[in-house]
C-alpha cells in the first residue's frame, strides 16, 4: 500500500531537480527521505563481516558462497537476480623463488605472517600466496639494477647515467603508474625479470605507525595485483571482444598478447632489503630515494638474483550476480549500478566496503518499491566477480552482452573500495551538474556541511596562492576523467555508456592494500569506523540510481562536456607547442656542449642526443569541430530548460537520443594498436595504465613524438565529435 504524503513536501521550500518537472521533483525528494532514512549502518558492518570471513578470490569457494549469498539477498529483496557464470584464465603460483646469490646469499620469505590481533591474517591454507597474476613462468639469474618506478621517464634517467637494463633483472618500487607498466617497460628494455616492492617510503613505517599498532604496512607486508596487460584489453586474456561462455572461441595460451612477457613478481620491503643492499654503482638521483636506512645505488651489484616462477594456468568459474527491478515506462532503459565483489586474500576495504554500501543502496530502495515508489526505468545491480585479475567479471558481462547493452544501457555508476573522507568523483562530463545537485543533499558525516563544501575546504587548504585565486569560490566539484582501475571500462570504453565512478577516501590511508591485512578487523578500525561512511556513499550513489531511474528528460548536460573537451583540446595545443620550444632548445644546448661542461666528470653521464625538430600540426578540423559544438551546446542549454514540458512521444525520443549520445564518441576501428578501447575521449594511458589519458589518440601520438599518428587521430576525432555534435542537433531539434 502506498503511502503518499506529499503535503509535507510540497509545503516546504519548492525545490527543482535537473530533469524532473516541478511536480516530480516534489516527489523524487520525499522518497530520497525514504531512502535515506532506511539505511542502516549495522547491515553494513555484518555483511563485511561475512562477506570478508574468507579469502574469496576468483576461484575459491567463499567467491561462490559470497555471490549466491548476495543473490538470495537481492531475491529477498524483490530483485530478479541471477547468477551469470563465465569461466576464464586464472593464474595461481605453483613455484615461487627469490633469492640472492654470493656471498651475502640470502633467500626471500615470501611470506606474511598471521597476527592475534587480525583474526582472518591467520587462514593461511586459503590464502593466495604473494604474487603478481598473469606474470609469466620463467628462471632466470641475472644482475639487478634498480629503476625507482620503472616508468618511462625513469628509464630516460637511466639511459643518461648510461645504464643498460638488457639482460638484466630489474628492481621497481610501488606507485607512480599501475603496476603492470612496470614489467611491460622493462620488457621493452631487454630486462629478463621485474621485482616490485613496497617501499616504506609510500605505505609503510614512514607514514605511519605499523599494522596491527597503527594502520601501514608492516616489514613483511605484499601488494599482490595483477600485472596483464590491461591498456590493451582487459577481461579474459583468450577471449577479447566476446563473453567467455562455455562454448566461446579461445585464444591459445601463447597468442594471448595481455599476458607479461617476463616473470615479475611482488615482494615486501623486508625482503627487498638484502638485494638493493646488494647493488653497487651510481648513487640514485635524489627523487628515486626510498625511506629504507640504505644509500641506494643503482647497480648492478656483482652478486646475482635468481628469480624463479611458475604458475598453474587453471580455467577458472566467474561468478556476476545481476539483479533487476524491472521499470514500469521505460523497461528497456537500464541504469546499471555495479562494484566488485572479489578480492586478493580477505579484500574489506577492496572490494567489500564499497559492496556492501551497494548492497544496503539495493535494499532500501527494494523497500521503497514495495512502499510504493514507482520506477520509470529498469535498475540493474551487479556484484563482479574477477575485477581484481583484470576487470574479468565486468568485461566478460559486457562483452556477452554488448548488443543488448548498446540498446538499453543509460548508465553505469561504479565502486570500489570506500573509507573516511571527502568524496572522489569521476565520470564523463555531461554528468558534472547532474553530481553536483546530489553533492549538494548528501551531509558529511563527521562535519555536518554538504560533501561539496567539504571537498571545497579541502582543495582551499591544500591549494597554493595561485590555485586559491582560480578555485575561490567555485564549489562545484569538476568530475575527473575515467581511465581504467575499476569495472567501468566495458560500459564506457568498449560500450559508450555514460559512467561514473564514486567513493569516498583521504582519511583512512594505510598500508593493507592487497594483502592478508585488508581484512574486517582492519577496516573497522582504520578505514571507516562505524561505517559512517557506508552510509554518505549509499546516499550519495542511491540518489544518482533514483534520479536517473526516474528523471523526465535524462540529466546530461552537453555544455559541461563541450567545456571538458575545450579544455582538453587547448592542453594539447599547448603541448605541441611547448614540444617544439623545449626541442629547438635543448638542441641547441646540446649544440653548444653545454650538458657535456655541466657533468660531474667523475660520474657516468650520456648527454642527450639531438631530436628531430617538432612540425606543425594542423588543428583547423578538431577546432572547427569544438566551434560547432560550442554553438550546439548554447542552443541545447536554451531548449533543454522547458524540456520536462515536451509531450511524451517527444520526451521518449529526447531521451533515446540523449543517453546514446555517448555512444557517438566511439570509433569502432578503436584506439591505436589497442581496437578493444573505442572511446576517443577517455582511455587508460598505454604507458601509464590507471592514469586517464583524455583525447589519447591524439595526446599518446605526441607523447611518442609519431606526429603522423598524431595529425591522423586529429582528423578522427574531428569526426567524432562531428558526430556527437549530430546528436546534439537531433536533441535540438526534437524539443523545437
Ligand atoms: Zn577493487
Amino acid at each position: 500500500m502506498a503511502v503518499i504524503p506529499f503535503l509535507f513536501v510540497l509545503t516546504t521550500k519548492a525545490q527543482k531537480i535537473m530533469g524532473f518537472k516541478e511536480v516530480n521533483s516534489a516527489k523524487q525528494l520525499y522518497w530520497e527521505k525514504q531512502f535515506d532514512a532506511r539505511l542502516s549502518a549495522q547491515n553494513m558492518d555484518s555483511w563485511m563481516h561475512f562477506l570478508t570471513s574468507h579469502p574469496h578470490h576468483v576461484g575459491s569457494p567463499q567467491d561462490k558462497a559470497n555471490a549466491e549469498y548476495m543473490a538470495g539477498l537481492f531475491r529477498q529483496w524483490g530483485y530478479q537476480t541471477s547468477v551469470e557464470t563465465y569461466e576464464v584464465l586464472f593464474p595461481t603460483p605453483k613455484i615461487r623463488l627469490l633469492e640472492l646469490q654470493g656471498k651475502n646469499s640470502f633467500k626471500a620469505k615470501l611470506e606474511e605472517p598471521s597476527l592475534k590481533e587480525d583474526k582472518t591474517s591467520g587462514q593461511r591454507s586459503e590464502q593466495l600466496p604473494s604474487y603478481n597474476a598473469y606474470s609469466s613462468d620463467g628462471d632466470v639469474t641475472a644482475g639487478l639494477v634498480f629503476v625507482n618506478r620503472g616508468v618511462v621517464e625513469d628509464y630516460e634517467e637511466l639511459e643518461k647515467m648510461g645504464i643498460d637494463v638488457r639482460g638484466k633483472i630489474v628492481i621497481a618500487k610501488y606507485g607512480g603508474s599501475w603496476r603492470g607498466i612496470k614489467p611491460k617497460l622493462a620488457y621493452q628494455h631487454g630486462a629478463v625479470g621485474c621485482i616490485i616492492y613496497s617501499d616504506p617510503q609510500d605505505d609503510g613505517y614512514a607514514r605511519g605507525d605499523v599494522y596491527p599498532v597503527g594502520a601501514f604496512r608492516p616489514k613483511e607486508g605484499v601488494q599482490r595485483g595483477s600485472v596483464m596487460d590491461m591498456p590493451v584489453y582487459p577481461g579474459d586474456p583468450l577471449t577479447p571482444g566476446i563473453g567467455a561462455t562455455k562454448n566461446a572461441s579461445h585464444l591459445e595460451l601463447k597468442d594471448a598478447s595481455t599476458i607479461m612477457k617476463i616473470p615479475v613478481l611482488p615482494i615486501s620491503w623486508e625482503d627487498a632489503l638484502p638485494l638493493l643492499k646488494s647493488l653497487s654503482g651510481q648513487v640514485v638521483p635524489d627523487s628515486w630515494r626510498g625511506a629504507l636506512p640504505i644509500t641506494y645505488h643503482v647497480g648492478p651489484g656483482k652478486e646475482m638474483v635468481h628469480l624463479k616462477l611458475q604458475f598453474n594456468w587453471d580455467i577458472k568459474p566467474l561468478y556476476d550476480v545481476i539483479a533487476k527491478l524491472p521499470g514500469n515506462e521505460f523497461p528497456d532503459q537500464w541504469i546499471i549500478r555495479g562494484n566488485h565483489h572479489d578480492g586478493w586474500v580477505n579484500g574489506a576495504g577492496d572490494p567489500i566496503s564499497g559492496m556492501v554500501s551497494e548492497l544496503e543502496e539495493a535494499r532500501s530502495i527494494g523497500e521503497l518499491v514495495k512502499k510504493g515508489l514507482k520506477l520509470k526505468r529498469t535498475l540493474v545491480y551487479c556484484a563482479w566477480d574477477g575485477e581484481e585479475p583484470g576487470l574479468l567479471g565486468s568485461t566478460e558481462w559486457t562483452e556477452d552482452h554488448q548488443v543488448e547493452l548498446r540498446q538499453k544501457g543509460v548508465f553505469y555508476l561504479n565502486t570500489d573500495g570506500n573509507s573516511r573522507g571527502f568524496i572522489d568523483a569521476s565520470g564523463s562530463h555531461s554528468l558534472t551538474p547532474f553530481f553536483n545537485e546530489i553533492a549538494d543533499e548528501v551531509i558529511d558525516p563527521q562535519t555536518g556541511v554538504n560533501i561539496k563544501e567539504r571537498k571545497y575546504a579541502l582543495a582551499m587548504v591544500l591549494a597554493d596562492k595561485n590555485g586559491r585565486d582560480k578555485l575561490n569560490g567555485k564549489k562545484n566539484i569538476k568530475l575527473g576523467a575515467l581511465g581504467a582501475g575499476s569495472d567501468w571500462a566495458g560500459f564506457l570504453q568498449y560500450l559508450g555508456i555514460s559512467s561514473m565512478d564514486l567513493g569516498f577516501g583521504g582519511e583512512g590511508p594505510g598500508g593493507e592494500y592487497h594483502s592478508i591485512y585488508d581484512s574486517y578487523d582492519h577496516y573497522v578500525r582504520f578505514g571507516d569506523p562505524g561505517f559512517k561512511y557506508g552510509v554518505a556513499l549509499a546516499e550519495t550513489t542511491g540518489r544518482a540510481m533514483l534520479r536517473m531511474a526516474n528523471a523526465d528528460v535524462l540529466p546530461f548536460d552537453v555544455s559541461s562536456f563541450y567545456n571538458t573537451v575545450n579544455e582538453y583540446v587547448t592542453e594539447l595545443k599547448a603541448l605541441v607547442e611547448n614540444a617544439r620550444n623545449e626541442t629547438e632548445q635543448k638542441n641547441q644546448m646540446i649544440g653548444d656542449r653545454l650538458f657535456d661542461l655541466a657533468k660531474d666528470p667523475v660520474k657516468n653521464f650520456n648527454s642527450p642526443k639531438v631530436k628531430e625538430a617538432v612540425p606543425y600540426l594542423d588543428f583547423s578540423n578538431l577546432e572547427n569541430a569544438v566551434a560547432k559544438l560550442k554553438k550546439s551546446s548554447a542552443e541545447f542549454q536554451e531548449q533543454y530548460c522547458n524540456a520536462t514540458q515536451l509531450p511524451a512521444d517527444k520526451l521518449l525520443k529526447l531521451n533515446e537520443i540523449l543517453f546514446k549520445a555517448e555512444r557517438s564518441l566511439l570509433n569502432e576501428k578503436g584506439l591505436p594498436h589497442r581496437a578493444w578501447y573505442k572511446h576517443q575521449i577517455y582511455a587508460p594511458g598505454l604507458y601509464t595504465g590507471y592514469g586517464v589519458k583524455t583525447l589519447p589518440g591524439i595526446r599518446e601520438a605526441l607523447e611518442q613524438r609519431n606526429w603522423n599518428q598524431a595529425q591522423e587521430n586529429i582528423e578522427i576525432v574531428s569526426k567524432t565529435l562531428q558526430a556527437y555534435t549530430n546528436q546534439v542537433q537531433l536533441a535540438i531539434n526534437n524539443m523545437r
